[in-house]
């Protein structure tokens, strides 16, 4: 590897995608991994993990306004989260189309919410916003020496050289 592409993949978009407490004891989290695996972005990082109320919380400030903002950070409390960073060019707004709607019940069959869930309060997984949302959940979710540079055998195969 060059400098000049080592310095490139620093600059590729990551996601941050957790698996809800739902998620977890439903027996979803093989299911919803291999979503993003086979899609072909590259996994940097992933850990089941218990959060605290406090976690929660943070991750979630922009809705802190909301009436439903004490079950949503119950909920996520509820029992342990897979916390996961996945990159790759245009990842955080694929990511969002893999996982479909808010709404379990809008989302279009064939997404994971879509295929999988019923409720807004119970939609098992989340997915980043933004680009810069993306850095700032992976941040806050991971510690540093929790992501891996790694190369997939697969990426030659996905991606063209120009
Ligand atoms: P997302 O980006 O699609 O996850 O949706 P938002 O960022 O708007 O909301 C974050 C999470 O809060 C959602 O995924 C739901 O789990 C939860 N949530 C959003 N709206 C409601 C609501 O009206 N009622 C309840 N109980 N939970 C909600
Ligand atoms: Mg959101």
């Amino acid at each position: 590897r060059t400098l000049f592409s080592l310095h490139k993949s620093q600059e590729v978009e990551q996601t941050y995608i957790m698996i809800k407490p739902d998620g977890v004891q439903r027996g979803l989290v093989g299911e919803i991994i291999s979503r993003f695996e086979k899609k072909g972005f590259l996994l940097k990082g992933l850990k089941l993990f218990q959060c605290s109320k406090d976690l929660a919380q943070e991750h979630y400030k922009d809705l802190k306004d909301k009436p439903f903002f004490p079950k949503l950070t119950d909920y996520i409390t509820s029992g342990p989260v897979v916390c996961m960073a996945w990159e790759g060019d245009g990842a955080v707004a694929s990511a969002r189309k893999l996982i479909g709607a808010t709404n379990p019940l809008q989302a279009e069959p064939g997404t994971i919410r879509g295929d999988l869930a019923v409720q807004t309060g119970r939609n098992v997984v989340h997915g980043s916003d933004s680009p810069d949302n993306g850095k700032r959940e992976i941040a806050l979710w991971f510690k540093e020496g929790e992501l891996c540079q790694w190369e997939s055998v697969q990426t030659p195969w996905l991606t063209d050289t120009d």
